[in-house]
C-alpha cells in the first residue's frame, strides 16, 4: 500500500529532531555534522537564537494580512534587498521555482510592453535547474524530468554551459533573453567562468535581451558575496532568490532593475501568501547576520579553506574523487567511483551531504559552520573515502 506521504522522494532513513548551528540530532539521539544545510537553505544555521525570536515574535504578532494590504516588513527587506544589489525594486514569493516563473513572465512582459512581443525565448544551460513548475521544468530542459507531463511549456532553448559561441548562435529575432545560475548548482557545483558572465552581459546588451540571474541556489552570501554574479564584475537585469534567504523558511523573491519591474502594474502578477508579515521577518533576521560587518568575507575564507582540504583529499584519494570544485561554501567533489555510493559512506560517519548532478558530491554547510568545524568535515570524508574506495585500492593502502 502507498505511504501516507507521496513516494516523490527518496529518503534517507533519517528523522531529526533538533538542530543547533552545523550540527543535527536524530529522534534516536545520533548526531550529524550537516554539510547538506537543507538544500543550502538553512544559511545561518539550525536554531539561529535570532532567527528564532524573529519568527516568534513576529508569529505572536500577525503572520499573513495577504497583499491587499502594506507589509512593513516586506518593504523593509524590499529596501534592504535594493540597497545592496543591482536591483530598483522586489518582488516576494514562496519559493525558487516561484521566483523563476516570476522571473520568466518578468522578462517576457518587458518585451511585450516595450514593442518586441515576440520576443518570448529564453536562451538556458545544459545542466541548468530551475525548478518542478512547467515552465520552470521546460527551463531546466532536463528529459528526465519533463517524461510524462505532457508538451513543455514553449519558448526555452539550451546551449551548452560555458560556451559563449553557442549562446551567440542561438540569439535569434524572437529571443528575449538568458537565464543562468551563476554556479550550476543541481547540476553539479558547474561555476560559470567570469569571462562567460560578462560575455552573457554584453551580449544582451548588444542584441538588447534580458539577462535574468537565478541565485536561488548561489545567492545571499553562500559564494562570499550577497549574490555570485558580484564575482564576474556584472549586474543581471533581473534576478531570483529563494533558499537560503528565509534560513529554513519558505521564501523567495524575484529582484529586478526598474526598467524591468516598471510593468508589473497591479493584475499582471500575485500571490497570496508571498511576502507576508512571518516570512519578511525571517528575511530580515537572515539579513541581519549576513550583512553583518565581516560575515562575507567570513564565509570567504572558510570557503578557500575547506576547498584546500577537498584539493587535498581529491588527491589522497584519486580512486574516489577525481577533482574539487564550486566556489565559496558551494563546493563539490567529482566522485570516480558512483556518488551514491559516497554519499552513504559520508552519512556513515556522521556527515550529511548531499548529491548534485554529474556524479558530485555537493557540500553547502550553513553559513555560520566553524573552521574547526570544516575540519572535522574534513576528517569524516576521509573516513568516508577510506570506506567507500575499491576493495582493491584498500588492500593495496594497507
Ligand atoms: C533549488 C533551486 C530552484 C528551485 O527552488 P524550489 O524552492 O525548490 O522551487 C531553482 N533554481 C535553482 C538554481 C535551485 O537551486
Amino acid at each position: 500500500m502507498i505511504s501516507a506521504l507521496m513516494p516523490n522522494y527518496n529518503r534517507a532513513d533519517l528523522a531529526f529532531e533538533r538542530g543547533e548551528g552545523a550540527w543535527l540530532w536524530t529522534v534516536d539521539g545520533r548526531r550529524f555534522l550537516d554539510f547538506g544545510a537543507g538544500i543550502a537553505t538553512s544559511s545561518i544555521g539550525h536554531g539561529n537564537p535570532h532567527l528564532v525570536q524573529a519568527i516568534a515574535e513576529q508569529a505572536g504578532r500577525v503572520m499573513h494580512v495577504s497583499n491587499l494590504y502594506r507589509i512593513p516588513q516586506a518593504e523593509r527587506l524590499a529596501q534592504r534587498l535594493v540597497d545592496n544589489t543591482f536591483a530598483d525594486s522586489a518582488f516576494f514569493c514562496n519559493s525558487g521555482a516561484e521566483a523563476n516563473e516570476g522571473m520568466i513572465k518578468m522578462m517576457r512582459r518587458a518585451m511585450a510592453q516595450t514593442g518586441r512581443a515576440e520576443r518570448i525565448r529564453i536562451i538556458c544551460f545544459e545542466g541548468a535547474f530551475h525548478g518542478r513548475t512547467l515552465a520552470t521544468l521546460a527551463a531546466t530542459g532536463n528529459p528526465h524530468y519533463l517524461e510524462g507531463f505532457g508538451p513543455p511549456v514553449e519558448g526555452f532553448d539550451h546551449v551548452p554551459f560555458n560556451n559563449m559561441n553557442a549562446v551567440r548562435d542561438a540569439i535569434g529575432p524572437t529571443t528575449a533573453g538568458i537565464i543562468v545560475e551563476p554556479i550550476q548548482g543541481e547540476g553539479g557545483v558547474r561555476p560559470g567562468d567570469l569571462q562567460f558572465m560578462r560575455g552573457l552581459r554584453a551580449a544582451c546588451d548588444e542584441f538588447g535581451l534580458l539577462l535574468g540571474m537565478d541565485e536561488v541556489q548561489s545567492g545571499i552570501g553562500r559564494t562570499g558575496k550577497l549574490f555570485a554574479h558580484e564575482w564576474a564584475g556584472i549586474t543581471p537585469d533581473v534576478m531570483s532568490v529563494a533558499k537560503g534567504i528565509g534560513g529554513g523558511f519558505p521564501l523567495g523573491a524575484v529582484l529586478a532593475t526598474e526598467a524591468v519591474a516598471k510593468f508589473l502594474i497591479p493584475g499582471t502578477h500575485g500571490t497570496t501568501y508571498g511576502g507576508n508579515p512571518l516570512a519578511c521577518a525571517a528575511g530580515n533576521a537572515v539579513l541581519d547576520v549576513i550583512l553583518a560587518p565581516g560575515f562575507l568575507e567570513e564565509v570567504e575564507r572558510k570557503g578557500k579553506r575547506l576547498r584546500a582540504g577537498l584539493d587535498a583529499i581529491a588527491r589522497e584519494y584519486p580512486q574516489v574523487f577525481v577533482e574539487a570544485r564550486g566556489m565559496g561554501l558551494l563546493l563539490g567533489m567529482k566522485c570516480a567511483i558512483p556518488v551514491g555510493e559516497v554519499q552513504p559512506a559520508c552519512i556513515a560517519e556522521g556527515l550529511l551531504a548531499i548529491t548534485a548532478g554529474d556524479n558530485v558530491l555537493r557540500l553547502a554547510p550553513p553559513l555560520v559552520v566553524s573552521e574547526a568545524e570544516c575540519d572535522e568535515a574534513l576528517d569524516m570524508l576521509r573516513r568516508a573515502a577510506r570506506r567507500a574506495q575499491p576493495s582493491a585500492a584498500k588492500a593495496a593502502a594497507k
